[in-house]
């Protein structure tokens, strides 16, 4: 079976083995933050529908789950916003019912925690780790840049509501960009809503790999430490290095490299890493690539990272 809606198993830095499950078209989100990895959006909206079938997405993870694979989460993230999909709910009452043995993670925006609907389809999620990268509307609005509908604090009151009436584990992520909001007042800000929600953790990142705005650049060592500490508990995240062995579901190496470029940008070491091909292998492949002109190199902080050519969609 081909796999429009699954991708990975990817080793995750904070999920350890996790298959990926994309319930919305590449970009459709409800912000269109500054440091997205996956480019800019290009369906801002807050408005709830069944963006890709469910059946669809129900029948692949039924195919791709029997032969029982070791995974550590069957993870709602991808190029998008997980909860825009309406039909989030039936995916998660499927793999609950047919496929208990695997937990579930979403990797949300939070942004539509405020609908009681939302909260009720996510309440059997095992883990839930949403974004908050500002408390105050004029940080929020530059840094994610939402569509027209959603305020700052609306946000951050639908984050509390799914703190009081979910069981399961809340992981907060800040994603901190120098200059907007890593300033007393702002990080001030970010505290008492903090205290507000009350995760179980708070984990803080910052730019690891090229995102949507040129200008956006990382936090330094030093200073992610010293956010760390005052916003008491919250710890950095790194960079993942796995080392296990990972297998691709995918027959055509090529295609699998452009599904996982598509989603975000690579260095080689990130390809083998999820892919589980030696880099020799993969370089091979990449030369390919660039010579048909289907993916750009371009050159970063932390090294050579590898992105679909604008324009470029003629991959499943
Ligand atoms: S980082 Fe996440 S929430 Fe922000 S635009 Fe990208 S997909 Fe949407």
């Amino acid at each position: 079976m081909k796999y429009s809606h699954l991708f990975g198993p990817v080793p995750s830095r904070r999920l350890g083995l996790s298959l990926g499950v994309d319930l919305v078209p590449h970009k459709t989100c409800s912000l269109n933050c500054i440091y997205c990895e996956c480019g800019a959006t290009t369906i801002l909206t807050d408005v709830r529908k069944e963006y890709v079938p469910v059946k669809a997405v129900i029948a692949e993870l039924d195919d791709y789950l029997a032969a029982s694979p070791g995974l550590d989460y069957v993870t709602f993230s991808g190029s998008g916003e997980p909860t825009l999909n309406s039909g989030l709910d039936m995916v998660v009452d499927f793999l609950k019912e047919y496929h208990p043995g695997y937990k579930l993670c979403l990797l949300t925006n939070g942004t539509l925690f405020a609908g009681e609907k939302v909260r009720s389809a996510v309440s059997r999620i095992d883990l839930i780790i949403p974004s908050l990268d500002a408390a105050g509307e004029e940080t929020f609005q530059k840094i994610n840049r939402p569509c027209n509908d959603l305020r700052c604090a609306d946000i951050i009151e639908g984050l509390i509501a799914l703190r009081r009436e979910y069981a399961g584990n809340i992981v907060l992520e800040i994603f901190i960009v120098p200059g907007l909001n890593d300033t007393a007042e702002e990080l001030s800000l970010i505290k008492g809503a903090i205290k507000k929600i009350n995760p179980e953790r708070v984990q803080i990142g910052t730019l690891d790999r090229p995102g949507t705005e040129d200008w956006v650049a990382a936090a330094d060592t030093g200073k992610m430490k010293e956010i760390a500490g005052y916003l008491d508990n919250a710890e950095v995240i790194g960079d993942f290095h796995s080392g296990q062995p990972v297998s691709s579901f995918n027959d055509s190496t090529s295609r699998m490299i452009l599904q996982t470029l598509r989603r975000r940008p690579c260095t080689i070491s990130d390809l083998t890493n999820i892919l589980a091909l030696r880099p020799a292998e993969i370089q091979k492949y990449i030369n390919q690539l660039l010579a048909q002109e289907k993916i750009d190199a371009e050159q970063k902080e932390r090294g050579i990272f590898l992105k679909i050519r604008n324009g470029y969609g003629g991959f499943a």
